[in-house]
């Protein structure tokens, strides 16, 4: 009895069984075994995989690449926003990335570049970093003035070093800064 959505395309007599194996992969020099999702026909024996199995097994091969090259996977890139309290599109506007960036990130579909990676985990750490991406970003969060004066040094350091000596920044208010109330600059 054949069920016409499990019918195997290839020998169009037998019904497809969905099968999870073992799957030994390398990556730069490290092995491991990744689940391998697939059907069994079983009438021809023929094992195949569909759109979905396909896509379940890319995103652990991504996954398991993403530890190799030192990345957040991405369960934990989801932490990480939800540590901050962003939405995903909040946080393709505070870091970039395009618009749907974080979904494909978190689900594991894309790698987050080197550079992505560290500017996550650089706004993970340290607040003030963070307070003014969302600034930029227009997302309006807002630290309080003991974590703002904590991003003083980091603030004054200059963002092109090849253009030498600038005017360096130097915090003059950090009582309760808000979006109503922007933080002064003195030069
Ligand atoms: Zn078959």
């Amino acid at each position: 009895m054949n069920d016409s959505n499990n019918l195997c395309p290839i020998c169009g007599e037998g019904n497809l069984h969905p099968e999870v194996g073992k799957n030994p992969v390398e990556y730069k020099g490290q092995t491991t075994e990744l689940d391998l999702h697939y059907s069994l026909c079983d009438a021809c024996g023929s094992e195949q995989a569909d759109a979905t199995q396909t896509r379940v097994n890319k995103r652990l091969m991504i996954a398991f690449k993403k530890r190799v090259d030192g990345l957040l996977v991405g369960a934990e890139v989801r932490a990480v926003r939800e540590k901050l309290g962003l939405s995903q599109a909040e946080a393709a506007q505070a870091f970039g990335g395009g618009p749907v960036a974080f979904s494909k990130y978190e689900s594991d579909d894309v790698a987050q570049s080197e550079a992505m990676d560290k500017l996550l985990r650089l706004a993970a750490e340290l607040p003030s970093a963070f307070d003014l991406l969302c600034r930029r970003a227009g997302l309006g969060r807002v630290l309080a003035g003991e974590q703002w004066q904590q991003a003083e040094g980091w603030l004054a350091e200059p963002r092109h070093p090849a253009e030498g000596r600038r005017p360096r920044l130097r915090v003059v208010s950090s009582s309760t800064p808000s979006a109503d109330q922007p933080t002064r600059y003195a030069a």
